[in-house]
């Protein structure tokens, strides 16, 4: 036993004095937090964390590694708030639903998942698919597979009919009747059992369809699809669970409900009255503007074929809108977060979320602020990551120029580290 103990401390001290210890070598910091842009800081990181943020390039001592970022401006990862990581837009997405099994959407989500990390996002949270998200999620944490951090709502919630209902546009015989398990619920009581479904299957978060969408084989876009009780019982039942919501919403009465319900962000947000806006300050609510999904349908909207005959002119009325919307929310003071809708258009292109945000009136560094700290605190885990601070995961990135003089540049990351291992170097 004596020699057991012996042999551990040993082994402890030996990994103590061998930790090899990388030191980022960073010509402009922006830290995630605060505004305050620092030149020349070293970023030490040891295993997967942060361990200090030293003024001027420190000297690196025997066992150091050096990685020269000097000419480049480094910054914490980068967190997207609205992604579907199991799919991406295609002209024959609604035909794919009936083609594809399970483990096709598994392997294509493998590289979108790849796709978003190596763009610079090291965290997402994943609005909804069928489920394989949450196995994803799963094998990423594991190492099993390269991708980002992922926080997921597994299926997300919605009302018979409702944008998400998974078999709407389908024939009569292969619609079924889909229930609280599959992300359909009419009720209260159904509006429990969902939650508590998710809960099982490992959901992180919650997410509904509060209002129509543009995407889905239905004719309205805008209006509520939850009565009032309905997002009540959700967002009662996420909180017992410690779950936090999100809710997909058009238009401002779907809003309001879910803003008055309680829910944590509101996804879109395009038709946001005046009313909704003072209630989500009054409540603290964020918005997640996903202006470059608004913009990229309203684009393909213009192939012809591309899109679904009912989708179609949705996506020219409602995506044109949205950030008009985001200006003026911005103007009223809505607290904002980064999220782009990823999959809507190709996966990887999230940054280019940044430079609509500073056309809609944003200063770049409110823009980047939003995509770290400010969503590492809406996950919950705002102690671990969103800036570059000690004791913090070693998440960081770096891009070739100062964003706050050029935010294009956020669209062409060139160094990606998560949790202090070094996934792209160019
Ligand atoms: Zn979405």
């Amino acid at each position: 036993m004596k020699k057991i103990i012996l042999f551990l401390i040993l082994l402890n001290v030996a990994s103590f004095t061998f930790a090899q210890r990388t030191l980022i070598h960073s010509g402009t910091l922006i830290n995630g937090k605060d505004k305050n842009i620092q030149t020349q800081v070293t970023v030490v990181v040891e295993g997967n964390k942060i361990i200090s943020v030293d003024k001027g390039f420190t000297k690196a001592g025997k066992d150091d590694k050096v990685i020269d970022l000097s000419k480049k401006t480094v910054m914490p990862g980068l967190i997207d708030m609205h992604v579907h990581i199991e799919s991406e837009t295609s002209k024959d997405s609604q035909v794919k639903k009936y083609t594809q099994n399970e483990a096709d959407v598994a392997f294509q989500s493998t590289l979108y998942a790849r796709k978003n990390l190596m763009a610079g996002f090291t965290t997402v949270r994943d609005c909804g698919g069928t489920g394989v998200n949450i196995s994803l999620r799963n094998a990423i944490n594991a190492g099993t597979i390269v991708g980002p951090r992922i926080f997921t709502a597994g299926k997300g919630i919605a009302t018979t009919g409702g944008h998400g209902d998974p078999t709407n546009g389908s024939r009569r015989d292969l619609m079924g009747d889909p229930g609280p398990k599959e992300g359909v619920i009419n009720g209260s009581e159904d509006a429990y059992k969902a939650v508590r479904q998710r809960y099982k299957d490992g959901a992180d978060f919650i997410k509904i369809t509060a209002t129509g969408g543009v995407l889905s084989v239905a004719k309205d876009g805008s209006g509520p699809q939850f009565t009032q009780e309905e997002v009540n019982a959700i967002v009662a039942a996420s909180q017992d669970y410690g779950l936090h919501t999100a809710a997909h919403a058009h238009g401002a009465e779907g809003m309001k409900r879910a803003v008055l319900a309680g829910i944590t962000t509101i996804e879109h947000g395009t038709l946001m009255s005046d009313e909704v806006m003072d209630l989500m300050k009054e409540k603290g609510t964020y918005h997640v503007p996903t202006i470059i999904a608004g913009r990229s349908a309203a684009e393909y909207a213009k192939i012809p074929g591309y899109y679904h005959p009912l989708v179609a002119p949705k996506a020219i009325e409602i995506g044109s809108k949205i950030q008009e919307n985001f200006a003026r929310a911005y103007q009223r003071g809505v607290k904002m977060a980064f999220g782009t809708d990823a999959g809507v258009y190709p996966h990887g292109e999230n940054a280019r979320e940044f430079g609509y945000m500073v056309e809609g009136g944003m200063p770049a560094i409110e823009a980047l602020l939003c995509a770290m700290q400010t969503n590492a605190t809406i996950l919950g885990v705002g102690d671990k990551i969103g800036s570059v601070e000690v004791g913090k995961l070693a998440d960081l990135v770096a891009v070739n120029e100062d964003p706050t003089k050029n935010i294009r540049t956020m669209e062409k990351v060139t160094f990606v580290m998560k949790e202090g291992v070094v996934y792209k170097h160019e």
